[in-house]
């Protein structure tokens, strides 16, 4: 069968890197891709490669960007004193959808999962104390996600902010429990900065 051809092979354990896509999954991607007209399908993997290679992680908040730092970072009317602390890029997109938050952002790139064998050094948690010990900032707000995982990051950064002078809070449960910040509203988004609670 034509998916067990080793160049199908190889484009399905690459759809599988994706979160989210399993082995099914992949093979419906990779029959819709592989029916493409030949010129399509070109010009698909060349904007894949284009965009991949036009971003990269700002130096600062270790968010996406196609400058260096990125457009927030470099904004001097947000108030650089608050971090908002994210687990993923996606999460920076939903609050700056919502427009209300003013303050700078730090992408953790994932969170704290033991079982998983993932432990602070694999996130960008130096990078956060970093700038908190640097950058003169005064607030801490952790908007990982409602999940168990989410949790305990939240817990373990608020551990580490200890040594500092500064507010740590944690946004408030209008996020639903187990919910992804990017899933939402930006109602909801704006009610959970605003009812944020001391950590
Ligand atoms: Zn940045």
């Amino acid at each position: 069968m034509f998916m067990e051809s080793a160049p199908v092979e190889r484009l399905l354990e690459s759809l599988r890197r994706l979160p989210g896509v399993g082995r099914k999954t992949a093979e419906r991607y990779a029959l819709q891709l592989l029916t493409l007209p030949l010129e399509i399908s070109d010009e698909f993997s060349q904007a894949v490669l284009a965009a991949r290679k036009a971003i990269d992680w700002c130096p600062t908040c270790k968010n996406l960007t196609d400058i260096m730092p990125c457009a927030v970072c470099r904004d001097e009317k947000r108030d650089r004193t608050t971090i908002c602390v994210v687990e993923r890029p996606t999460a920076v997109l939903a609050l700056e959808k919502g427009g209300g938050y003013k303050g700078l952002y730090h992408v953790l790139h994932g969170v704290l999962n033991p079982l998983e064998g993932i432990g602070p050094e694999a996130l960008q948690i130096d990078a956060l104390v970093d700038r908190v010990r640097n950058q003169g900032i005064k607030e801490i707000i952790i908007a990982t996600n409602t999940t168990a995982e989410g949790e305990v990051t939240a817990l373990y950064l608020a551990r580490r902010m200890a040594e500092f002078d500064i507010t740590t809070t944690r946004i408030a449960h209008g996020v639903p429990m187990g919910g992804g910040l990017e899933y939402a509203d930006e109602v909801t988004l704006a009610r959970a900065l605003e009812g944020r609670l001391p950590l």
